[in-house]
This record gives structure tokens, sequence and C-alpha cells, in this order.
């Protein structure tokens, strides 16, 4: 009650029975303040990511899985908040922390080398990140929704901008559009549909873009970063471990990639993960099964050599090529008989059991 005596705000109130209240206050789950927005007013929202990640964390989730928590739960829980107000940089950074320190794993407190920023993550798979939604951009970009409301002038600047952008379509906003817009931009790759297509799981397509970016936490990456320790490869012994020798100059590794080879009838292949990928990229007819089949045991096989030589060195248990080449063939039989049944089941089991 403004611009009146107390007198009167007492007569007001005692004649319409309201209570008087006072802000910050919440109408309908939203946060209302007289003046701007401080982090204390979003506490709960905070209470209840911290609360929802710590739950996650005591699971075994693959980074593919932590990557699908934080995009769903986490951006459905702030949607609701992001869609209604601006929310301050504080906050955004805070989430924006819990996330980062959910999907590496990281406690409060300790130190942990993470191999890849965050703002890469927040790119899409053609610039060679996770998909992950940069949350500052995001919220600006809900909120546009609400301008676009509001203005519905032919004549406003907003409205040019917005035919110059072709950000509407269809007579609605297309907030994926202005999302583009607001988001920063990097270089694209040529390999992305190669890595993430409907064969190869999840999990394997991270595991692959953090090989490709040199991103895993291998033995000479760690010496490096000043963590002494002795350098040799766990799987044959005799090299030192790096990204290169890793994927494929290996032995263990390039053996099992011959024997998957032979199963697929191809000959003549190279020994790098990256000239395989390369490759790829550029065939034509690259969603055809035969391509995808190609991909995915390379990305299955990349995921099965991490797989082994962090089982060897942390848990000390060990797997030989048998094993390792009839679990690659198992997952990519699965997942191809999966995707390409009602076109190609024949033609694909004739294939595989050859
Ligand atoms: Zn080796």
């Amino acid at each position: 009650m403004g611009g009146v005596s107390e007198g009167v705000q007492h007569a007001i109130l005692e004649e319409t029975n309201f209570v008087q209240g006072e802000f910050p206050f919440r109408y309908l789950g939203v946060s209302l303040n007289e003046g701007r927005l401080n982090k204390e007013m979003f506490a709960d929202l905070l209470n209840k990511m911290q609360k929802a990640l710590h739950h996650w964390a005591n699971y075994k989730v693959s980074y593919a899985g932590k990557i699908s928590l934080i995009n769903t739960v986490i951006f459905g829980l702030e949607q609701f908040w992001c869609s209604t107000l601006l929310i301050p940089k504080g906050v955004l950074k805070l989430v924006t922390k819990f996330c980062r320190n959910f999907l590496w794993g990281t406690v409060e407190g300790q130190r942990k080398l993470i191999m890849k920023s965050w703002s890469s993550c927040c790119k899409p798979h053609i610039e060679g990140g996770f998909n992950i939604k940069e949350i500052l951009a995001w919220n600006k970009c809900i909120l546009c929704k609400w301008i676009w409301a509001i203005e519905t002038h032919a004549d406003s600047s907003w409205v040019i901008w917005n035919h110059t952008y072709n950000i509407k379509q269809g007579g609605k906003v297309q907030l994926s559009l202005i999302y583009e817009q607001l988001r920063d931009h990097d270089r694209k790759i040529s390999w992305e549909k190669t890595v993430w297509n409907r064969v190869a799981l999840p999990k394997h397509s991270v595991l692959v873009v953090l090989a490709m970016q040199h991103k895993l936490a291998t033995i000479d990456k760690l010496n490096y970063r000043g963590l002494h320790m002795v350098n040799r490869c766990i799987l044959c012994k005799a090299d030192n471990e790096s990204h290169q020798h890793l994927f494929f100059k290996c032995q263990f590794a390039t053996s099992i990639w011959n024997r998957l080879l032979k199963w697929m009838k191809l000959r003549g292949r190279t020994d790098s993960l990256k000239r395989e990928l390369h490759w790829l990229a550029g065939r034509r007819r690259r969603r055809h099964w035969k391509a995808q089949w190609i991909s995915s045991c390379l990305t299955a096989l990349a995921y099965s050599i991490w797989e082994e030589r962090n089982s060897r060195i942390f848990r000390d248990v060990e797997h030989n090529e048998d094993y390792i080449v009839r679990r690659v063939q198992y997952l990519v039989s699965i997942r191809l008989l999966y995707a390409y049944h009602s076109s190609y089941e024949d033609e694909i089991l004739d294939s595989i059991n050859s």
C-alpha cells in the first residue's frame, strides 16, 4: 500500500480483512521481490538440485547417463524458474558448478583433474560437445518467448530483428533458433554422425569424443599435469600409454581391431581411430547399416579398450582378446538388429553369422 497514511492503511486492512504482507513472497510458486532478485530467493531451487544430484551420485552411472540426467531432470526442474525469471548470474554459476561436479564425479573440497571444459561440454555434437544446454543463454532464450508475446507491433525493432534472423516459423517463436543465436559457437567436426548414430551406444559415443579430443586421463597426460607415474601401457606392457597408443597403436588393441575387421570382411584398414573416423565420415551412404556396422564396431572397440585398461589398473581384473572380441560382436549385433530389423534382418543375420 503506497501513497496513503498509516491510519488509512489500517482502515483499509480492517474493512477488507486482508493481511498486509511483505516482499519477498511467492505467487503461484514463483518468488516475487520489490527489488533485484538475489541468491537467497533461489535457495529452494538450489537445495532441490543438490539433493537430487547427491542421490544420483550414489549410483554407478556412465557419462552418457549423467549427461542425459543433467539435460532432462535438472533442466526440467529449472525450466519453470527459467521461463518466468531472469535468474541472477551467481545462481546460474552455482547450478553449472553442481552439474559439472556431478558429471565428473568431483567431491566438494577435493581436487580432481577435469579434462574437458564445461563450455566445451555445452556445445552440440556437431561441434564436439555433449549437447548440454548453456544455461545462461537458455534462460535468456526462454524469456524471449515472453518478450515476443508482449511485442506484437509489426514496426517494433524486435519483430524486425526476428524476421531478419528467421526465428519465427509457422507463426510460432522457435526457441531452438533463438538459442542458436544466443549461444557461443565452436568449429564443426566432420565425424559427428559417425560417432553419434542409432547403432552406437551413447556411452561409447561419449568415450570416443573424449578420446578424439585427447581428454582422457591417460598416464602421459597425468604426468604432464604433475602426477609422476611410471608410464607403461597396462594392455601390451611394451610401450608408453597415450591416446595415440591406446587408439589403436597398441598391439592388444590392433589385434582385436584386425579380428573385428575380418568379421566385417574388411581389409587394409589403419591402426588409428582418428583416421578411421575421418575415412568413415567421408563415405557416401553413411546411414546404410553396413557403414553403421563399421562405425559402431569402432566406437565399441574404443570403449572396450578404455574399460579394459581401467579394469586392469583399478580392479586388477584382466580379460583376454577373445572375451573383448566376443563382447563387441555381441553388443554391435544386438544394436544393429534393433535398429534395422524391419528392413535388413536377413541380410544382417547372414553377415554377422558368416
Ligand atoms: Zn599397449
